[in-house]
């Protein structure tokens, strides 16, 4: 579904990316793992568009979208979650969720997704007409993974979905981005919680400087020596 070759991007003087190329297959959930800085936010933004490549390709579908920016990526069914709650602050949660779905007709189907995200976020259904910046930290991360959904994406890039979550809600988490992959959505799961995105993935990616440096099952990477030494608290 996504094929990136020789992509490099980078911030002024700063090169982010030097030349990564990965591939997710469709109904794959993958794992990029690496430590901070190493380029596993650029990586996703790349794809989404929100960060111009200066050379590689990037092939959503068989298709050239390395210069096709945002707007025609969230056309294509491509959903970025970002990092850090980035909800809009002060509208309705319900209103965040519409803010998913903008370029969607408002047709039945919207209001079953709706209903589909209510009942998976029970808290987000209690307290839809509350302003989103009112919410906890990890009730934003479950609107903005809500918002997300409501695209309807066929592509989900999740940015540290566990970040700042107390370790409860981040089992929670997991479970629900493992849901989101069983539910036919294809997922690229950028994450510092390296053991429990590789336990999660079908397949994972090591970044260090902007690099790959490894490449394999998440219980290929968990039984790695290095992986272990650096990601995985030996
Ligand atoms: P983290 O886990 O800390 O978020 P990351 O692997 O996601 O790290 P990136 O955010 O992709 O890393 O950053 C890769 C490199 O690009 C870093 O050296 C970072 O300082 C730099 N960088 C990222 N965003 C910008 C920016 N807007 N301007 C300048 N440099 C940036």
């Amino acid at each position: 579904m996504l094929e990136i070759s020789d992509l490099v991007c980078g911030y002024g003087q700063v090169a982010a990316l030097r030349g990564i190329s990965l591939t997710v297959a469709r109904g794959q959930l993958v794992a990029l793992v690496g430590a901070n800085g190493a380029g596993k936010s650029t990586t996703l933004r790349a794809i989404s568009g929100l960060v111009p490549a200066r050379s590689g390709t990037i092939l959503f579908d068989g298709q050239d979208v390395t210069r096709a920016g945002p707007q025609k990526m969230l056309r294509l069914g491509v959903a970025h979650c970002p990092e850090g709650r980035r909800v809009f602050p002060h509208m309705s949660v319900a209103d965040n969720l519409a803010m998913g779905a903008y370029l969607r007709a408002a047709d039945s189907s919207l209001r079953e997704d709706y209903a589909r995200i209510y009942a998976s976020f029970p808290r987000l259904a209690e307290r839809r007409h509350q302003m989103a910046g009112t919410l906890s930290g990890g009730e934003q991360q479950m609107l903005a993974i809500g918002r997300a959904l409501m695209s309807r994406p066929r592509l989900v890039l999740f940015d540290e979905p566990s970040l700042g979550l107390a370790p409860n809600i981040v089992e929670q988490m997991f479970t629900i981005i493992g849901g989101i992959r069983d539910a036919g959505a294809t997922v690229l799961l950028v994450e510092q919680n390296a053991f429990a995105a590789l336990d999660l993935c079908d397949h994972a990616y090591l970044i260090e400087a902007g690099r790959i440096v490894k490449a394999g099952s998440g219980a290929a990477l968990i039984g790695d020596p290095h992986v272990r030494a650096a990601y995985l608290g030996g």
